[in-house]
């Protein structure tokens, strides 16, 4: 029961987040890796899940993450300071490699009608057109943060590591995060991070 994991919402900027639950989670309180701000857990919207029990016996079953999801504690995510640069997106298996931008960033299946602003070459339809987003927030005096976010209810199973995203979740993206779309596989990298590594 230890590991389970609730999603709860961001009372200021709405994101929703994945914390560990723990005893006496209730009266402690939640720094929110996008907005970075400190609210009580109480104050926190409980994200209920579409699909009940199921899906929460679901959630326990993931192994324990550090990445992508909000600890109780988060001060150490924060602690490695402001990131004043844009991630990029790489697809080792194509040689491929996209530079993120402020704002939405739409991932998907490279096709004529596709929208999406990195579209990746794929053999199946698996992938969707407009598959992910990856949305760059610039918060005042702590940089970037790249938040991944499925485009819309209905895509095949995408994960950020292990964890499934799950529509509507926002999964904060850390450097060399694996996330694995529908036939391919991309490498989130933040490329300061290489030369320094803190
Ligand atoms: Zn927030």
């Amino acid at each position: 029961m230890m590991n389970n994991i609730l999603k709860i919402g961001c009372p200021v900027c709405g994101s929703v987040l994945s914390v560990q639950n723990q005893p006496g989670i209730e009266s402690k309180s939640v720094t929110c890796p996008v907005c970075k701000n400190k609210s009580p857990f109480s104050a926190f919207r409980r994200i209920a899940s579409n699909t009940g029990n199921a899906s929460k016996e679901e959630t326990t079953q993931y192994p324990n993450s550090k990445s992508g999801y909000a600890k109780e504690e988060t001060e150490t995510d924060i602690d490695k300071g402001p990131n004043y640069t844009l991630g990029k997106l790489a697809i080792p298996a194509l040689g491929l490699s996209f530079q993120l931008k402020p704002g939405k960033n739409i991932i998907g299946r490279k096709a004529s009608a596709s929208s999406a602003t990195c579209q990746i070459p794929c053999e199946t339809k698996r992938m969707s057109r407009e598959h992910l987003v990856i949305e760059i927030k610039k918060i005042p005096g702590k940089g970037f943060v790249h938040c991944a976010s499925l485009y819309k209810e209905k895509v095949n199973p995408t994960f950020i590591g292990q964890n499934k995203l799950e529509y509507g979740d926002c999964v904060i993206l850390h450097h060399r995060d694996l996330i694995r779309l529908p036939d391919v596989e991309a490498r989130f990298e933040i490329p300061d991070n290489e030369a320094t590594d803190i």
